[in-house]
């Protein structure tokens, strides 16, 4: 942390300063400039925040230095994690050196229907399913989810296809039984910044895919992610979908500069959600190409074996020839940037 002090503060000032902040076992180092003086303070920012540093007298500002966010900073794990999804024995990674691709439907509509999409994204080469039981949608009136009858639905096509399930859910109250049939547990972006469902899923001992808010910065979403470690939980994946901006082309703006943000600040893996992002099927190659460029460690993609009646989402939903050429891009790109696919741990 450090103090400005207003260009006419007195050295009685500075020194008040001083006292106070030795007063809670901090250190402070005096910087006398022509101008002004500044103060560099050293020990633990909590007990600063209960000087109230602003209000002494002489003081201009105080700014804050190092990082809000502590557990899933870099500055507290140096290396990147690997997070591994999956039952003992079919684990799949996420993490720094390997490219993983999740896909499946927006969400579970019928077991046919969800069978049918894990084998196109089985074939296409994802080792992880995506589908959705429980839907946050905009409308109270649109296709809400299956629900537990969804969740059911995911886990027999776990057993005929043997890929895990990553699952949104979107009420601490269904935490419990998302992770009794899930692999992995989803926070969509309108949840994003639900302090009680981020605290459930920090205790519910599965890996967490967090979204990004469609309108939190990336400081406010790792502070979300704080919140899942905070309650004993580091498998914590973050996914770039796309923010809301002036922009009405696509349904919101790929952030893709977020990747290395977060790579510069936070040991977490991030993937990217090109089929969020765009919301159209025609730019979910081409975002799957940067996503692989910028240095993200997956994506997770929409696919559908009948994009016209699908429930939810349908124009960015991928088949036939979109889906084959993704599943180039998926296997040839990510060895050039030197990532492995991301294969079963057995
Ligand atoms: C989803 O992945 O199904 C979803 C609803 O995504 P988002 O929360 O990013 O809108
Ligand atoms: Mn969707």
């Amino acid at each position: 942390m450090v103090v400005v002090m207003s260009p006419g503060a007195t050295d009685e000032e500075i020194a008040h300063v001083v006292a106070r902040v030795e007063s809670v076992g901090g250190e402070a180092f005096v910087s006398k400039g022509v101008e002004r003086a500044i103060i560099g303070l050293v020990g633990d920012i909590e007990s600063f925040h209960h000087l109230n540093l602003r209000a002494l007298p002489g003081v201009a500002d105080v700014h804050r230095i190092s990082d809000p966010y502590k557990l899933v900073s870099l500055q507290h794990h140096p290396q990147r994690s690997t997070v591994w999804v999956g039952p003992e024995g079919a684990q799949v990674p996420i993490g720094p050196d390997t490219f993983t691709f999740i896909a499946g439907p927006c969400a579970v509509e019928t077991a046919e229907q969800t069978l049918s999409a894990a084998r196109m994204a089985q074939s296409a080469g994802a080792t992880l399913l995506r589908g959705g039981a429980y839907k946050p949608r905009t409308s109270p009136y649109a296709f809400q989810g299956l629900g537990e009858e969804g969740l059911e639905i995911l886990a027999s096509v776990r057993r005929a296809t043997g890929l895990p399930i990553v699952t949104e859910v979107v009420d601490a109250r269904d935490v419990e039984v998302v992770a009794r049939h899930a692999d992995m547990l989803q926070i969509g972006t309108r949840n994003m910044a639900n302090f009680g469902l981020l605290q459930a899923v920090g205790e519910s001992g599965k890996p967490v895919l967090l979204k990004r808010g469609m309108t939190a910065t990336i400081e406010e979403w790792l502070m979300a992610a704080e919140y899942i470690a905070q309650r004993g939980n580091l498998d914590i994946v973050l996914c770039e979908r796309g923010i809301r901006t002036f922009e009405p082309a696509t349904r919101n703006t790929l952030d893709i500069s977020a990747v290395p943000v977060v790579q510069a600040t936070s040991h977490l893996p991030i993937i990217v959600d090109p089929s969020h992002a765009g919301g159209r099927k025609d730019l979910v190659v081409p975002l799957t190409r940067a996503a692989i460029g910028v240095g993200a460690d997956g994506v997770i993609v929409d696919v559908h074996p009948n994009p016209e009646e699908a429930l939810c989402d349908g124009p960015q939903a991928l088949l036939g020839n979109e889906l084959r050429e993704l599943a180039q891009v998926v296997r040839r790109l990510p060895p050039a940037v030197g990532r492995a696919a991301a294969t079963v741990r057995s």
